[in-house]
């Protein structure tokens, strides 16, 4: 019998999009709450990967060096040629593009919104796990506790991934489940197929380029059919394309639990929701990573 050894973890990949920052200082701010608290709690070198414009790229080399240096923890920089991974990646997703965003998609640059859909087909074999990080967010925990969840997926697993913690998606889906009595599409946890955010990700990036399942998803014919099935329009990007996904497909899906990816943002609680807000928005225990989505503030810890 064959054992699922683990092993011993000596570095973690951690992928981040920071772009158009240079006269942002409020993205500045959060990215570097979201780096610092990474750091603060690290138990394992980590590599990160920026993904930017290159003064957003130098900006981001600064605020790591002195996020890191104030906790002494172990880092590399990897650089990325972001022109040419968003030359790559446009032609990969540009046909789906139209179904989750509202812009015609016109520039490359768009395409990035969309990379961790198609990030096993851009960066090198010898990637194997990546964790995808949004820049608004605040750990309170090591990063080597949230990698752990890679060993909890199940075989059809290729990524991990947190609810949505609003009824964003009981909104977009309200026509299919007007159609469709009793559906779990859009329902609120633990049983419902609630919708994702993907402010946190963990990228099997191995199981995403073997799966014949998940690329035979990634292509705009099945997009386009899994659209008309649902009545699904979106604009949330690459989390929108992973939450249609999952209404047909939930087994590609590791759920992270809420702890690990905290949103904060209360929006659509006043937005003819107020009945069924909390059913979506309650997470219990020990709060890992708090996501201040929506520009909503971070709690001093
Ligand atoms: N982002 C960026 N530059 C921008 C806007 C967004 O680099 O001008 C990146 C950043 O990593 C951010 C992510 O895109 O965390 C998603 O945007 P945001 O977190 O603001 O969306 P929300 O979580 O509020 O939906
Ligand atoms: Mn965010």
């Amino acid at each position: 019998v064959e054992k699922d050894v683990k092993k011993k973890l000596y570095n973690i990949d951690v992928i981040i999009t920071f772009s158009k920052a240079k006269d942002n200082r409020a993205l500045q701010q959060k990215f570097e709450v979201t780096v610092d608290s990474m750091f603060k709690w690290a138990t394992v070198p980590i590599s990160l990967y920026i993904i930017g414009d290159d003064e957003s790229k130098d900006l981001a080399d600064r605020i790591i060096e002195g996020a890191a240096g104030k906790y002494n923890s172990k880092y590399t920089m990897v650089s990325l040629d972001v022109e040419n991974l968003a030359k790559e990646l446009h032609e990969i997703v540009k046909e789906m593009q139209p179904y989750f965003s509202y812009k015609p998609g016109a520039y490359y640059s768009d395409a990035l919104f969309f990379l961790s859909m198609a990030l096993h087909q851009v960066l090198p074999d010898s990637i194997t796990n990546v964790i995808m990080l949004d820049a608004d967010l605040k750990f309170n925990a090591d990063i080597a506790k949230l990698y752990e969840e890679f060993y909890k997926f199940s075989d059809d697993n290729v990524m991990g991934i947190a609810r949505e913690n609003q009824p964003v998606y009981r909104h977009t889906f309200s026509l299919y489940r007007t159609r469709h009595h009793g559906t779990r599409v859009g329902d609120p946890p633990p049983n419902g197929l609630t919708g994702f955010n993907s402010g946190v990700l963990l990228l099997d990036l191995e199981r995403m380029r073997s799966s014949e399942r998940y690329n035979s998803l990634l292509t705009a014919a099945s997009v386009k059919s899994l659209t008309t099935e649902f009545s699904f329009k979106g604009h949330l990007g690459d989390q929108d394309f992973f939450s249609l996904v999952s209404m047909a497909h939930e087994n590609l899906f590791h759920i992270l639990p809420c702890t690990w990816n905290r949103q904060l943002c209360e929006w659509w609680r006043d937005k003819g929701y107020q009945d069924v807000f909390d059913l979506y928005f309650k997470c219990e225990g020990h709060i890992n990573i708090y996501h201040g989505n929506c520009n909503t503030a971070l709690p001093v810890l």
